[in-house]
């Protein structure tokens, strides 16, 4: 069982941005999280075990007075047991906090921060509308060293508009040099309800899928020479720096959702609290549940799902999981160089991993 608790605030919105976050406007962050605490006091009594990680994301939680985190990390520790857990990670962005603050964190029980950087250069990160600038990216990774956190992930994103490959080189130079345990590189994707899908859709903003694939390989060459090692899509780590909740995901294990948006799936059930924090709030103080709709998941669909992550992964897919159709097409693939068989389990090639999407829709 994994857990996760989504923290919908954020100081401004990113235009390529499709997570249920805002900026707190009128709503009490103070009551956001006495509501979660409350949330998770009754939901987890009712899980037939407690979350072995805790994986706090939105949004921006960094963004959190020190003393509401301490009051939420408390309060998660009472119902969750946080001590015992596997893995304690956060979701951080530069520019959101200092030393100080990075101490809080680690006092909280904190061991693993995400920073949301994207890119070190000051031109894509003003297409980005992020807030921080390419010396406080860098900063915050290192004020993190030196408060103490033992694990350290760089989120970067390519294949942005107008950026070129060796806009892309630079900015994955800067990130090794900074020696993080462990680096995300997404490629941005146009999601629907976005600014940026708008500008996509109008012809103002293009992508070219030669120039994804060359950043994306360019990527795995230059990661893996700094010794990271590809073990996810787009993950990469430092040994025994993987992270322990992504992998559990991946794996299909069941996960508890907390906050606003978020989702949880346990026992073939898939349920989603409501994307509205207002309503949120009201909703957890009023009846006990922010639950706006519940799917029972057929075994069909968890096979799917269960591919679909499987192939993003170094473990890949277990060969029973396929059927006839899938084994043939998967069979055709592996004669182009796309996949290769490993044990009982197929996984994907570097030439594959560049083209997983459409591979997973190709076989199930
Ligand atoms: S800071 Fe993160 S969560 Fe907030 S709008 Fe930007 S990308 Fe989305």
């Amino acid at each position: 069982m994994l857990g996760y608790v989504h923290v919908p605030f954020c100081h401004r919105v990113c235009p390529y941005c499709s997570f249920y976050k805002h900026t707190p406007g009128g709503i009490s962050v103070g009551g956001f999280v006495e509501a979660v605490l409350r949330e998770s006091t009754r939901r987890v009594s009712e899980l037939p075990e407690k979350p072995r990680t805790l994986f706090l994301g939105g949004g921006t939680p960094s963004m959190l007075s020190p003393s509401l985190l301490k009051k939420l990390f408390v309060g998660l520790d009472q119902s969750m047991s946080l001590d015992s857990m596997d893995e304690v990670s956060m979701e951080a962005n530069p520019a959101t906090f200092d030393e100080a603050k990075a101490k809080v964190f680690l006092a909280c029980g904190v061991r693993r921060i995400s920073l949301g950087i994207q890119s070190f250069s000051e031109k894509m990160l003003t297409v980005l509308g992020r807030e921080h600038d390419p010396e406080q990216a860098a900063e915050s990774v290192r004020l993190l060293r030196r408060a103490g956190m033992p694990s350290i992930n760089i989120d970067l994103m390519f294949s942005l508009p107008n950026q070129t490959m060796d806009d892309w080189r630079e900015t994955l130079q800067i990130a090794i040099s900074l020696e993080p345990d462990h680096l995300s590189a997404y490629n941005l994707t146009y999601e629907e309800d976005t600014a940026f899908f708008d500008s996509f859709q109008d012809g103002k903003m293009r992508q070219s899928e030669e120039l994804n694939e060359a950043m994306f390989y360019e990527a795995h060459e230059m990661l893996e020479r700094a010794g990271y090692r590809h073990y996810e899509t787009s993950n990469y780590a430092r040994p025994s720096h993987e992270s322990i909740h992504n992998q559990g995901y991946w794996a299909g294990e069941d996960y508890l959702g907390l906050g606003p948006s978020a989702v949880s799936t346990v026992h073939g059930e898939r349920s989603r609290n409501i994307a509205d924090t207002a309503n949120y709030i009201r909703m957890i103080n009023g009846i006990g549940h922010a639950i706006e709709d519940v799917e029972v998941l057929s075994d069909e669909a968890r096979r799917l799902e269960k591919i679909a992550m499987g192939l993003r992964t170094q473990e890949g897919i277990a060969r029973a999981w396929l059927d006839d159709k899938g084994m043939a097409r998967m069979q055709v693939l592996i004669e182009e160089e796309f996949a290769a068989i490993k044990g009982e389990y197929y996984i994907l090639t570097k030439k594959g991993s560049a083209l997983v999407d459409a591979i997973a829709a190709e076989v199930i």
